[in-house]
């Protein structure tokens, strides 16, 4: 081609006009077109690097950077780079040729289909997207070829285009895109710069967009009243990028503060260091680094879901990885990246990708693995981060039975003296005392030290041990503890007697008779609400309360579990209780021998509303009444 030549052509279409299609496929997500074009831009200048270390390229590098340039009055945007450029053949086959074919089969496939925006890249069709806001676009591009001469590309959308030679000075790509009218939007300096922070704030070519304002000391030191030198303003190129995020760094040159400082740099709203992270690094059998943090999980967990951030090649794909790692690893924070994982395809795909399912799976265990290395390497320090550490390990037991096996080894509880144990741990400390006659190990817990004072007493004052364990998800979790184990129960400490929690071969007498225990019956029936509270008798020894009012672990178990969701099948729980007389208690067969009616009802008033009084249920008039009684009595 002789200078000044121009060349018209048709681009390689078959399928008639490409544009109305890609233009109605897009329409939801018009901003990737910057994305698309700046990866393109940063591919070019990448190739440079690799060729120039290869020797085919023996030029000069020099600084590689990719330019975004807005200018509003002309209506165009332009993405600039100093890559290797093409000659007029390559973009007869980069760009007329090869990206149609492409677009070929991907009209064919997805036209019509939801998600077909999604796939654009994957179908060589990234270039092309620049039409879904350009009425123009143009590709001024010098290639890296000695002695190359320039061309312009320029298409208006159609099909046609035409290649012309220019003056070009700079090795590289210049692609102009004259913004059409409904996309005006994209000549705003805030919206470009919003998605340039959202796709390319991690690209690994730094990504220049105009300048910012930056303060410096006076270089000429001239000085403010107050003697200090005085700040000034000057304009510096604004670099959007951090070319070299930590996950691409390798993890021994890295301080827990570099990690920090990341973690900062991706959820700058956030105040809190993560608790620890785990740097991935896999080539094997597909590629993927990045790096997961544990955040402290607080009380509102759904708002500290979902964001982990997908990257191909530290190209932004979507902050939705639910596809590609488990549900309960969501609660994790961070960076994936990985070129391997079938980005631009569908989402029902994904989940059947064998790929993604080996990824899955093995983060899974990569993260089962670091919390096992962590709890062995220092036990002390894993235990004061278990607090926060558990809903996700508990969360992670039950809907994963891979991790459910490994965190067996790091998983804990937290006994009410304040040391923690695995589960095979306490099972081995509380066997001796604590195994009923059905040779089950029966672990006693409370959720609430607090409100269950009593309760946990009692059952220390037998050298029982009681746990304490509370949070969302433990009603579930001490279900599949069950089902796991197999001869291990939980009972909460207030859900019966000591005695019927842990039922001994040895019984206590008791001292009254069955008809002494009908009279009784009708005696506490009258003292409280029958529907609600099941009176019953229990020999207990003397030393204990004469009455307690619980509630059976079951029952409770299955409205906590309904509460949380799941388990819905039994319908929903009327409130129960277990009024509980203890037999044996002095003042129980007081009150059976005494005469006077009126005594005997005031009696069992004031020993049920005790009772009641320490589970926290004594509300309203009924506290009100207790109190006045009570005086009374003083
Ligand atoms: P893809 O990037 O998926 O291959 P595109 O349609 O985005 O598809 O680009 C097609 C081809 O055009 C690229 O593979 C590359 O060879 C060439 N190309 C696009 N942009 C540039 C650029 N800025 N510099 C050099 N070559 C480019």
């Amino acid at each position: 081609m002789e200078t000044g030549q121009v060349k018209k052509g048709q681009i390689n279409v078959q399928t008639e006009n490409i544009f109305p299609i890609i233009k109605k496929f897009l329409y939801s997500d018009h901003e990737i077109f910057l994305r698309e074009l700046v990866s393109n831009a940063v591919d070019a200048s990448q190739k440079v690097k690799v060729l120039a270390a290869t020797g085919e390229f023996k030029g000069e590098i020099g600084e590689l950077q990719v330019r975004v340039i807005l200018d509003k009055a002309a209506k165009t945007l332009t993405i600039s780079d100093r890559g290797i450029g093409m000659t007029s053949d390559e973009i007869d086959k980069y760009i007329n040729q090869i990206a149609f074919s492409g677009a070929e089969e991907f009209v064919k496939q997805y036209e019509g289909k939801e998600g077909a925006e999604s796939i654009i890249g994957h179908f060589g069709l990234g270039f092309y997207s620049a039409f879904m806001v350009s009425e123009k676009v143009e590709i001024r591009t010098l290639s890296r070829h000695a002695g190359s001469q320039a061309v312009m590309w320029e298409s208006n959308g159609s099909p046609e285009y035409t290649i012309t030679e220019i003056e070009k000075a700079d090795r590289g790509t210049d692609i102009v895109l004259y913004i059409n009218e409904e996309s005006i939007e994209f000549l705003e300096k805030a919206r470009i710069q919003g998605i340039l922070d959202k796709y390319c704030k991690f690209l690994p070519i730094p990504i220049i967009f105009g300048n910012k304002t930056e303060y410096i000391d006076s270089p000429e030191g001239e000085k403010d009243d107050a003697g200090k030198v005085k700040r000034v303003a000057i304009d510096v190129p604004n670099q959007v990028n951090n070319p070299a995020p930590a996950w691409t760094k390798a993890p021994a040159d890295l301080t827990t503060e570099d990690y920090n400082s990341f973690y900062r740099e991706l959820y700058p709203m956030s105040f809190e260091d993560p608790l620890f992270h785990i740097h991935l690094n896999v080539d094997y059998p597909f590629n993927l680094t990045g790096i997961l943090y544990f955040p402290r999980i607080k009380e509102n967990v759904e708002v500290q879901k979902n964001k982990i951030n997908l990257y191909s090649n530290q190209v932004f794909i979507t902050d939705s990885v639910s596809e590609i790692v488990p549900e309960f690893l969501t609660l994790l924070h961070g960076v994936i990246d990985s070129p391997d994982i079938p980005l631009n395809v569908s989402r029902s795909y994904l989940q059947s990708d064998s790929n993604v399912k080996k990824i899955s799976s093995h983060i899974t265990k990569k993260v089962a693995d670091k919390l096992a290395e962590m709890f062995k390497k220092d036990r002390a320090d894993f235990e004061s981060k278990w607090e926060d550490l558990k809903i996700f390990v508990e969360y992670g037991t039950l809907s994963d039975d891979k991790f459910a096996e490994k965190a067996k080894a790091f998983s804990l509880v937290k006994s009410t003296d304040g040391k923690y144990y695995t589960l095979a741990e306490y099972k081995e400390k509380i066997a001796t005392l604590q195994t009923d006659k059905d040779k089950k190990v029966v672990a006693l817990y409370t959720n609430d030290k607090d409100a269950q004072y009593g309760f946990v007493k009692a059952a220390k004052d037998r050298s029982y041990d009681v746990l304490e364990l509370d949070g969302p998800l433990v009603p579930h979790w001490v279900s599949k503890m069950e089902q796991d184990e197999g001869d291990l129960t939980f009972a909460r400490v207030d859900s019966d007697t000591l005695d019927n929690l842990i039922k001994k071969d040895e019984e206590i007498p008791s001292k009254l008779s069955k008809d002494d225990e009908e009279k009784l019956k009708v005696i506490f029936e009258g003292a409280v609400n029958k529907e609600k509270f099941k009176v019953e008798f229990a020999s207990m020894s003397e030393t204990e309360a004469p009455i307690i009012v619980t509630q059976p672990e079951f029952i409770r178990r299955m409205m906590e579990q309904q509460k949380m969701g799941g388990a819905g099948f039994f319908g929903a729980f009327p409130e129960s209780y277990q009024l509980v007389v203890n037999s044996n208690h002095p003042k129980v067969g007081e009150i059976l021998v005494n005469t006077d009616e009126q005594v005997r009802v005031e009696k069992v008033k004031q020993l049920t509303d005790l009772a009641m009084l320490s589970q926290g249920m004594l509300k309203g008039e009924a506290l009100s009444k207790f109190i006045e009684r009570s005086i009374e009595l003083v």
